[in-house]
């Protein structure tokens, strides 16, 4: 059941766009980095630590009961929000960066080796990059990298170019950080499946946005962030098929991932225990189930209905500003809005606007070859979350127009 899209109802809901910042209400156009949280999902925590604070697995006593009981629920939520199979596929991490380096140790060292390829974008985040040339380096593979054209779209007859069968993952982004770009992941996972290699899709910008679908998507590995989907930080997800993440070696080793220690022999975990060596942040998973009943609860029908609508407005608003230049025009795109203006430096379009109470990103967002790409230093970039508005977006503007007059 959803409730009806009413903003100003749901803007009720993120105490913090109450603030005043600089003498001006808050305009929170930084999601991309991090969102805000509900009142639910504070309240889950607060009551969580409140009543239940207890480790979990561990104790038969009540209240460490009521810890697993709301740490396994959790799971049950990720698993349902993302239509994958079985609990055991969730893999709680502290966040995307954890998961992809939790694969690159774990399948990579079993499974790469001199020769073989590994293939990312040219849009990827660092966190989709550098793990994957640390195990390169390690293991005397080779990182390919699918160009993107002008506007921000994979090249895709590169991609299907590099498939061959020394590719040994493809690990690619879902929606881009930089960009907005929403990439054909079905039609990837697809092409490289033919090769049979595996991939790895990074939804941390695409959950907050869309519905996504382990069953329709068919990737084998999948990683996102509590706290880009309005829950807390130190939460993410791993979502791996079970085939791959049974045959994978534990990541981190200690507590919680045994069955049984000896100092001759060690029994591992099952799934997903396996991958969550020492106390989980017990809280941090109560609080992104929360997130998922609020986002379920209002819906992604009305979420991307609304976020296209607010996407398509600040896009015309943009572009009508003559010396104002944005990057990444693709098709389909998701909340993103990047841009450069002429004269003024990304950085003090951030800091004029924050003078306004404005906030947006300003630099190279984790993605210095995306910058490369399109010959730019950095951008200044607004990212949208459901409960922005088009009076952010009029602000946005206003703030711009300042910026031209100081720079003009
Ligand atoms: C934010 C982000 C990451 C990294 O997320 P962390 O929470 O910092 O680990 C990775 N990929 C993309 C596309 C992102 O937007």
């Amino acid at each position: 059941m959803t409730t009806t899209f009413d903003i100003n109802k749901i803007r009720d809901d993120f105490p913090i766009l109450k603030q005043r910042i600089n003498g001006n209400p808050l305009v929170y156009l930084d999601n991309g980095a991090t969102s805000q949280k509900p009142q639910s999902v504070i309240d889950a925590i607060v009551n969580y630590y409140t009543t239940t604070n207890s480790n979990v697995h561990r104790g038969v006593h009540t209240m460490s009961q009521q810890a697993t009981d709301g740490y396994e629920d959790a799971r049950s939520k990720i698993r349902q929000f993302i239509n994958a199979d079985d609990d055991k596929e969730i893999i709680y991490t502290r966040n995307t960066t954890e998961g992809i380096n939790l694969v690159a140790h774990s399948y990579g060292r079993q499974n790469v080796g001199p020769g073989d390829d590994i293939i990312v974008s040219n849009m990827e985040h660092h966190s989709n990059i550098v793990p994957w040339q640390m195990l390169c380096e390690e293991m005397g593979a080779n990182l390919l990298v699918v160009p993107i054209d002008d506007t921000g779209e994979l090249v895709m007859d590169e991609y299907e170019k590099m498939l061959s069968s020394r590719s040994k993952l493809v690990s690619i982004t879902h929606v881009s950080n930089a960009l907005g770009t929403i990439l054909p992941a079905k039609q990837i996972v697809e092409m490289a499946h033919a090769h049979g290699a595996p991939v790895l899709l990074d939804g941390a910008q695409a959950v907050p946005h869309m519905p996504v679908d382990m069953n329709e998507l068919d990737c084998d590995f999948y990683v996102f962030s509590g706290h880009k989907l309005f829950g807390p930080t130190g939460i993410g997800v791993l979502y791996g098929k079970k085939e791959y993440l049974e045959a994978m070696p534990p990541f981190l080793g200690g507590g919680e991932m045994i069955k049984s220690v000896t100092f001759e022999k060690t029994i591992y975990n099952d799934l997903p225990y396996k991958f969550e060596g020492g106390t989980p942040d017990i809280a941090g998973a109560i609080g992104l189930g929360a997130a998922i009943d609020y986002v379920n609860n209002l819906g992604f029908d009305q979420i991307t209905a609304h976020e296209d609508e607010l996407l398509r407005y600040g896009t015309e608003a943009l572009s009508a500003i003559e010396s104002l230049r944005i990057i990444g025009t693709a098709e389909h795109k998701a909340g993103i809005l990047s841009f450069v203006i002429d004269k003024a430096h990304p950085h003090d379009i951030g800091t004029i606007l924050d003078e306004q109470g404005i906030a947006v990103r300003t630099g190279h967002h984790c993605a210095q070859p995306v910058m490369a790409r399109f010959q730019i230093p950095a951008t200044a970039r607004a990212s949208l979350a459901f409960y922005n508005t088009k009076e952010d977006i009029d602000a946005l503007v206003k703030g711009i127009d300042r910026v031209l007059e100081v720079f003009g």
